[in-house]
């Protein structure tokens, strides 16, 4: 029977899909009976009453009635057009169609049609391709009168078709579906039963309704992904890990050119206590750019060596993994340990020498991009993995390479985003975390100002002073080149114009995403030497370079970028002891909110207030920063908009490992590609 389906069964299971609609709704990553009923309309049309033509307003979704009074071709402008005029009792609106949407020959003078779509202004009052009702299909049971959904489609898709299929995805689950939610939270919201959420999402009896089934099913999305999150961690802490104590952190710290700072020894002592225990380590360590992650990392993969085990470090770009490489050597050529460094850009022959040391002496740490990942690389003693900002480094992505090891490796994963705790609880609910909440000593004081139109040109000799004083600087832009759609600035043709400027005789170089891995190492070491002087550059620099004679940023529409990235940026300079300047650049014609919004930056250092503005105005898409690296693309939950959820997410208890256990085998559960890790 159809109907005691299950929402992990094949949309194939449903009456009227074959291969090739289901060759189509894959491309809208609908596989399963409950990827039909997670697509949720985009919107919806009230159909529940047909509007009189007189009263019609501007930028509404309508719903109109009448009798077709006249039909004319045009061939003018953009190409052929058919437009029609549709009058009822109060008055007359003209429906257009351009050569893609014709109606063919359906429509014709004398007829009584219903017409749904929204109302522009062209030539007086028009409806543009609007959705046709002619009676007789207006009556069938899925295109009844009430809230018509429009659901977003891909090619060779109908609306009809969409609407056809989430009816029968409905109908069949109906006797099968099991409550994620609590029931509380469900009725709270006006619903009885999960299904009941469904129903309302796809066919509700008003637009208010509809939005609060689709929040719900975003709850849920989020909540789902929370409670999981939770297991992973609950059975990560009882399965067998492996217990490292070699040096403790203060003869670690002996062996440092400075003290710790007491942050950090507070930190440091979280990992050893982790490393020591009998369970794997699965630690975040945040901290703000310029905090001193890196000597916390080193501390753990010493401990790691120091034992005989081999430690990992994972960087997010070349650029990246050749400084902690640099800051490794240091750190642990003191204990005599092996370094290596693995990026794309190892040749083959390099590649053979490490994997041939790896297996001589496991007892090393092994630093690089992806590439250290590949299984060619002997890791059989793989006792620590070190992750350098997690955001691009998803949690299955993790699980897989350390749950599938007995006994499993300790995980430390470094970021510089202050995550607020609504969105950590959610985020990085299977790591304990810690945080690194002090600077270093010798830091010089990096001031920050927001420049107007006419302090532009006092900017630009402040940095040539600079530059004569030795000193660095970075220009940063929005948009790598120009482009047509955007009168953004952007770093290629701003290059052009400062290396033919006074500041070429410093030495200039432009850097961005797209160069060749190798390219970019090699400016950012002439930056970081000194044969370059001004780095105009994309975003590229977010992550990546430590230079203590850089000492001013300018950030060319700073408008922008999200808060917490200018924050991150700005971190760049000052790193030595001399004092810094961020200079934020708005465009033109910026409002007066955004410029509240950056004199934040000018107010406070504190990454985590930052980042609650930045959660609260922009959503936690934005504090998360490149969100589909780490974090999964949800069907329904929409980070740059749902904040609001997150509250009543953090507020919910998870459910208990057992039961998600139990949930996930019954109902197999997707988020956008990626599976959910093996709980
Ligand atoms: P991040 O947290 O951004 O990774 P780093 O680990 O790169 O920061 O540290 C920033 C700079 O501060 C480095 O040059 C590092 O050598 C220095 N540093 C770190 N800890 C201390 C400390 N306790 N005392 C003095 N300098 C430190
Ligand atoms: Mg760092």
């Amino acid at each position: 029977m159809e109907n005691d389906l299950k929402t992990d069964d094949s949309v194939n299971c449903l009456s009227g899909v074959g291969g090739a609609r289901k060759a189509l709704l894959e491309r809208l990553s609908i596989r399963t009976i409950g990827d039909v009923l997670m697509h949720v309309p985009i919107r919806f049309l009230d159909r529940r009453s047909i509007v009189p033509i007189a009263e019609l307003c501007l930028g509404t979704d309508t719903v109109v009635g009448g009798r077709i009074v006249s039909v004319a071709r045009k061939f003018r402008g953009r190409g052929p057009s058919l437009t029609a005029v549709l009058s009822d009792e109060t008055g007359s609106i003209t429906l257009t169609f351009f050569r893609s949407g014709f109606p063919g020959s359906k429509l014709h003078e004398g007829m009584q049609v219903v017409a749904c779509g929204t109302v522009e202004s062209f030539k007086g009052y028009t409806i543009v391709h609007p959705e046709l009702y002619f009676s007789k299909e207006a009556a069938t049971a899925v295109d009844a009168p009430g809230m018509l959904p429009i659901y977003g489609l891909t090619a060779g898709l109908t609306q009809g078709a969409m609407r056809k299929l989430t009816a029968a995805a409905l109908g069949a689950v109906k006797n099968s579906l099991v409550d994620i939610l609590p029931v509380n939270v469900i009725e709270a919201a006006g619903f009885s039963r999960r299904w009941d959420v469904f129903r309302a999402a796809h066919r509700p009896d008003s637009p208010e309704e509809g939005r609060s089934a689709r929040d719900l099913l975003a709850l849920e999305e989020l909540f789902l992904y929370r409670s999981v999150l939770t297991a992973v961690r609950k059975k990560s802490s009882t399965q067998p890990g492996i217990p490292l104590s070699s040096i403790s952190p203060e003869d670690f710290e002996c062996t440092l050119p400075w003290p710790l700072t007491s942050a950090q020894k507070r930190v440091c002592r979280d990992v050893h206590s982790d490393m020591s225990g009998r369970f794997p380590m699965r630690r975040l360590i945040q901290g703000d750019v310029g905090s001193g992650k890196t000597v916390v990392a080193a501390f753990a993969c010493v401990v790691t060596a120091l034992a005989g085990k081999t430690a990992a470090v994972l960087a997010p770009t070349e650029v990246l993994a050749a400084q902690h490489y640099r800051s490794m050597c240091e750190f642990c050529g003191r204990f005599h340990l092996e370094v290596h460094l693995l990026t794309g850009g190892t040749t083959g022959s390099e590649r053979k020498k490490i994997a041939e040391r790896l297996l001589e002496n496991p007892q090393s740490v092994l630093i690089g991009t992806h590439a250290i990942l590949e299984n060619w690389i002997p890791l059989d003693e793989l006792a620590l993995l070190v992750i350098d900002e997690q955001h691009r480094f998803g949690v299955s992505q993790r699980e897989k390479l350390l749950a599938s090891r007995t006994p499993r490796p300790n995980a430390l994963v470094m970021s510089a985003t202050p995550i607020p705790r609504t969105l950590a609880m959610t985020f990085y609910g299977d790591l304990d975390i810690s945080v690194i909440d002090k600077m270093p000593p010798g830091r010089g004081f990096t001031q920050t100002q927001v420049v107007d139109k006419s302090g532009k040109s006092d900017v630009f000799r402040f940095m040539l002073a600079r530059l004569r004083e030795g000193e660095r600087i970075f220009l940063v832009y929005p948009l790598r080149e120009a482009s047509e759609q955007s009168d953004l600035r952007d770093a290629t043709t701003a290059y052009e114009t400062v290396r033919n400027g006074p500041m070429a005789e410093f030495g200039t170089a432009l850097l961005h995403g797209s160069m060749p891995p190798g390219e970019k190492v090699a400016i950012t070491q002439k930056f970081s030497r000194g044969e370059i002087s001004v780095l105009v550059s994309t975003t590229v620099i977010e992550v990546g370079i430590d230079v203590p004679e850089a000492t001013v940023m300018v950030i060319v529409n700073a408008e922008r970028f999200g808060l917490s990235q200018i924050h991150q940026l700005r971190g760049r300079v000052g790193r030595g002891g001399r004092n810094a300047w961020c200079f934020l650049v708005p465009g033109e014609g910026v409002s007066h909110t955004s410029l509240e919004r950056l004199n934040l930056l000018v107010s406070t250092s504190d990454g985590f207030i930052i980042a609650e503005k930045d959660l609260s105005v922009r959503g936690p898409g934005q504090v998360l920063g490149t969100v589909q690296h780490g974090i999964p693309k949800f069907k329904v939950a929409e980070l740059s908009t749902d904040g609001k959820l997150l509250r009543a997410v953090s507020d919910l208890s998870p459910i208990p490992l057992q039961d998600i256990q139990q949930l996930l085998k019954s109902q197999f559960w997707r988020y956008g590609d990626t599976e959910l890790p093996g709980v």
